[in-house]
């Protein structure tokens, strides 16, 4: 196949590329042939049943769900999660509210029936499966996606009692705008979030709609709201979009935590990704500023623990384990300033910049220096960016 014109189309997607790659080369991001989440598992992993999700636990007749639903009835005086009607609200509020339901009405409405699996006119047969992985890259990046990595999926991540057939995952990844991030908790860093949201929604059912066409069975994998399909934090820590980090999400070379990931399953056949590894358990030993400044609370100082706080916890590891009746307890907390946190524990991390050449170099210092240096750069980080501990609830 002549893919000649395509290739010069995408030009500017191989270059982002590249320089990715030779960004995270400089950094001295290690590939490893093994997650490094893999030495501290510690007992049998089994498929989570996402009832057990507590985002989910909120709504009314979950079997797991009775007694904290009791919990966040009594302490937010709300039986649900909705938005307050525009009515209850001031006019500032109401203009960032509108600007969060606006943000995600596509993510949550949007709903496209996937592409049939095998079309009439046959497939196209690409050879190459290095040359294929590179070409769905440039494509996610051409639909809007700011880094592109593909693993295997791993059926220990697709939720109990779904059906994933595909072979692989392509993660698509969307920073946030930090401009909006920045106020969590209120409606406006909501609004980044939901906006974030939405566009990986186009991104990934263009993606997964341009693999149909080849004559690839592909579809969008929701990972939240009532449908969740797949655990998203392993799948990307196996596919090198970074590494588990304290507060439960996936830290990446380039964002920090401050993105958004979103799969594609497939089976055409790729060349996969390599997980990697740069230090980033040894940066949260170090560091502990989203603990800290957390609202709710909600996330473990301290080294990691065998012991899950509770059912919603996903067990079988040592790990940060987040406490999360009370991160979704906050979100419903004050309703009239927003309907989610928005991520106080994206923007207090010391990662989430970004990737400029000056931020970069204190990159490179916090993956290759001792303990006391990262510490240092943590308190260098809150001094510099002025941090103050939000309001506790
Ligand atoms: S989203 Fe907000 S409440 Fe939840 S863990 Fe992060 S900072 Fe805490
Ligand atoms: S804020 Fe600090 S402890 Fe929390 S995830 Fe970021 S680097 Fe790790």
């Amino acid at each position: 196949m002549n893919l000649s014109k395509l290739d010069e189309a995408l030009l500017p997607y191989e270059k982002k590329l590249q320089a990715i790659e030779k960004r995270r080369r400089r950094l001295g991001v290690r590939e490893v042939d093994r997650p490094t989440y893999e030495k501290y598992i510690t007992g049998t992993i089994e498929r989570f049943d996402r009832r057990k999700n507590a985002f989910l636990t909120i709504t009314p007749n979950n079997p797991f769900g009775t007694e904290i639903r009791e919990r966040f009835i009594a302490r937010t005086g709300y039986d649900s999660r909705k938005p307050l009607p525009n009515s209850a609200l001031e006019p500032e509020d109401r203009i960032s509210q509108s600007l969060t339901a606006a943000a995600w009405r596509l993510c949550r409405e949007y709903h496209p029936q996937t592409l049939p699996v095998n079309p009439p006119e046959g497939r196209v047969e690409i050879a190459d499966k290095a040359q294929t992985s590179r070409l769905i890259k440039k494509i996610g990046m051409f639909f809007g996606a700011e880094l592109v990595r593909i693993t295997r999926v791993d059926q220990r991540w697709v939720y109990k009692d779904i059906d994933i057939p595909h072979e692989y995952a392509i993660l698509l990844v969307v920073p946030h705008a930090p401009s909006f991030i920045e106020s969590a908790p209120s409606h406006l860093a909501g609004a980044g979030v939901a906006d974030t949201y939405s566009r990986l929604k186009v991104a990934s059912t263009q993606l997964a709609d341009f693999i149909c066409g080849l004559g690839y069975d592909a579809a969008y994998r929701e990972t939240l709201g009532d449908n969740p399909e797949m655990l998203i934090v392993p799948t990307a820590i196996d596919a090198g979009v970074g590494e588990f980090a304290r507060n439960g999400r996936v830290l990446s070379p380039e964002f920090g935590i401050n993105m958004r990931i979103k799969p594609v399953t497939t089976s055409l056949p790729m060349e996969t990704d390599k997980p990697i590894s740069f230090n980033v358990h040894d940066f949260c030993m170090a560091c502990e500023s989203c603990a800290v400044y957390c609202p709710a609370q909600a996330i473990p100082y301290g080294p990691p623990t065998d012991t899950p706080i509770d059912i919603y916890n996903n067990p079988g590891y040592r790990k940060w384990y987040i406490n999360a009746e009370k991160c979704v307890t906050f979100w419903s907390i004050n309703k009239k300033k927003w309907t989610s946190c928005g991520g106080k524990c994206m923007v207090v991390c010391p990662w989430s910049k970004p990737p400029t050449f000056p931020h970069n170099m204190v990159r490179w210092l916090a993956i290759h220096s001792p303990a006391a240096i990262k510490k240092m750069l943590v308190r260098a980080d809150r001094t510099v960016y002025r941090r103050k501990k939000s309001l506790k609830v």
